[in-house]
C-alpha cells in the first residue's frame, strides 16, 4: 500500500468518529495536527567503508494527556506520511486504553534484514543522538515496532544515557530485562490480541476448542497469538510471512514452524502442510483471521473473500476504509488495531512505571493486569458500539478521540 494511503485511511476513520462526536471544525483541526515533527539525517558508516545517509523521522502527534509514546519502525517502505499516520493512531490507542500518554512514532526507511549488526548499531546511535532533544522519560518514550527489537532499544537507551551522563532506563520501553525491561513485554502485543479474541469469541458464541485460525505474519506478534490460541485448543490452519507461508486444514505444527524460522529458514519453505500465498490466506475458510504484518493488507480487492467471523488486527492499519465497509456489510467482527494490538503499549506503560519506581513486578502480575485492561477495553468498546449503533472501530475511535478532545478542553488553549 502506498504510504500516503495510510494517512488518508487514518484521517477517514478519524472523521467518522469526529462526526459522530459532533466535534467542531476547530477541535478537529487541532486533533489531527501534529505537535512536533522532526526529520533528521542519519549518516552511517557501512561495513564496506561507504558512508550512507539515512533519513530518520520522529513525529509527536499529541501530548495533551501525557508524554508522547510510540515505536520506532525500520522498514524499506517507511515514509513521513506513514509515520505520521501511525503517530496519530498511537494517540487514539493510548487514550482508548486510559494510558497517561500522547502518541508518537519514529522510523527510518531501511532494510534491517540486509544490514549487519554493526551497521544497525551505528545507525541507531546516530538516530538517537539526532532526536535526543525531543525524547526523554517525561517527554517522548520510543519502543520497538516493525524491524526493531530489544537490542535496538538497548542501544537507544545507552546512547541517550551517555549524552545525559546518567543511566535513564525510562527513556525507552521494550528493553532487555537486565536493563530495566519488563517481564512479559516481548509477548504483550500478541497476548493482548489473544485476550480480545477470547472476548470476541465469547460474544459470538464461538467455541475456541477446534476453532480455525489463520495468521498473516509470524514475527513476534503473530507467533505469540498463534501459540496462545493453540493452547486454547484452536487449530492454526495457516501462517504466512512476506513471501507466503504454510497451510494445513487440521492444524499446523507450530513448534516445527518456529524452529525452522529460528534456524534462519524461510517460513514458506518449511516442510509442514502445503505452501500458500498471502492472497490465498485471506480466502481460507477459518473462524479467526489475524493480520499481524504490514499495513494495508485487507483491501476492497480481497475483503469479499474473507470468510472469518472475527478479524483481529494485530498489525497497525491493516484494513482500508473500503474493506472495512465490505466487512461490516458481511458481518465480520473487526477488532480494530487500536484495541486489538494495544497490549504492547500497555505493557510498555507497565515497564515505564517500573523504571520510574525502580521496582519490578512479577510476570504473573503483569499478565493479570494486561488481561484485565484488555478485556475491560473490549467490553467498553463493544458497549459503545451497541449504544451508538456502530462498528467496533468507530466506537473505539470515539472513545479515544473524545478523551483527547476533553483533555484539550480542560487544559484550554495556551497562551
Ligand atoms: N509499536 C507498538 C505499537 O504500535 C508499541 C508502542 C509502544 O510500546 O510504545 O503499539
Amino acid at each position: 500500500m502506498a504510504a500516503a494511503d495510510s494517512l488518508r485511511h487514518i484521517l477517514t476513520q478519524f472523521e467518522a468518529a469526529a462526526e459522530r462526536l459532533g466535534l467542531d471544525a476547530g477541535m478537529r483541526r487541532r486533533l489531527v495536527a501534529c505537535d512536533r515533527a522532526l526529520i533528521v539525517s542519519v549518516p552511517t558508516l557501512m561495513d564496506d567503508g561507504r558512508l550512507h545517509v539515512f533519513t530518520g523521522y520522529r513525529i509527536q502527534h499529541n501530548n495533551t494527556l501525557g508524554p508522547a509514546k510510540g515505536g520506532v519502525r525500520y522498514h524499506p517502505d517507511v515514509t513521513l506520511d506513514e509515520i505520521t499516520a501511525l503517530a496519530i493512531l498511537m494517540t487514539w490507542k493510548c487514550a482508548l486504553m486510559g494510558l497517561p500518554y500522547g502518541g508518537a512514532k519514529g522510523g527510518i526507511p531501511c532494510d534491517p534484514r540486509a544490514m549487519s549488526r554493526g551497521e544497525l548499531e551505528r545507525m541507531t546511535r546516530r538516530y538517537t543522538t539526532e532526536i535526543f532533544l525531543i525524547i526523554g522519560p517525561d517527554l517522548d518514550i520510543p519502543a520497538p515496532d516493525m524491524g526493531t527489537d530489544e537490542q535496538i532499544m538497548a542501544w537507544m537507551m545507552d546512547t541517550y544515557s551517555m549524552q545525559r551522563g546518567v543511566t535513564v532506563p525510562g527513556v525507552v520501553t521494550g528493553k532487555p530485562l537486565l536493563l530495566g525491561g519488563s517481564l512479559g513485554r516481548r509477548e504483550a502485543t500478541g497476548r493482548g490480541v489473544y485476550y480480545v479474541a477470547v472476548e470476541a469469541a465469547k460474544l459470538l458464541g464461538l467455541t475456541l476448542e477446534g476453532a480455525r485460525v489463520a495468521l498473516q505474519g509470524f514475527g513476534n506478534v503473530g507467533r505469540t497469538v498463534a501459540q496462545q490460541l493453540s493452547q486454547e485448543g484452536c487449530r492454526i490452519v495457516a501462517v504466512t510471512g512476506s513471501r507466503g507461508g504454510r497451510h494445513q486444514a487440521d492444524g499446523l505444527d507450530l513448534e516445527r514452524l518456529a524452529a525452522h524460522v529460528a534456524d534462519g529458514g524461510r517460513l514458506e519453505e518449511c516442510p509442514v502442510g502445503d505452501r500458500i500465498t498471502n492472497a490465498e490466506l485471506f480466502g481460507l475458510p477459518c473462524d479467526i483471521l489475524v493480520p499481524a504484518a504490514v499495513g494495508g493488507q485487507v483491501t476492497e480487492a480481497n475483503a469479499d473473500q474473507i470468510r472469518a467471523r472475527i478479524l483481529a488486527e494485530g498489525a497497525n492499519a491493516p484494513t482500508t476504509p473500503e474493506a472495512d465497509a465490505i466487512l461490516r456489510e458481511r458481518g465480520v467482527l473487526v477488532i480494530p488495531d487500536i484495541l486489538a494490538n494495544a497490549g504492547g503499549v500497555t505493557v510498555s506503560y507497565f515497564e515505564w512505571v517500573q523504571d520510574l519506581q525502580f521496582y519490578f513486578w512479577t510476570e504473573r502480575e503483569i499478565n493479570l493486569r494486561l488481561r484485565e485492561i484488555m478485556s475491560q477495553a473490549f467490553r467498553r468498546v463493544h458497549a459503545a458500539a451497541d449504544k451508538h449503533k456502530t462498528d467496533l472501530r468507530t466506537a473505539a475511535l470515539m472513545i479515544g478521540v473524545q478523551r483527547v478532545a476533553e483533555g484539550h478542553r480542560l487544559r484550554g488553549l495556551y497562551p
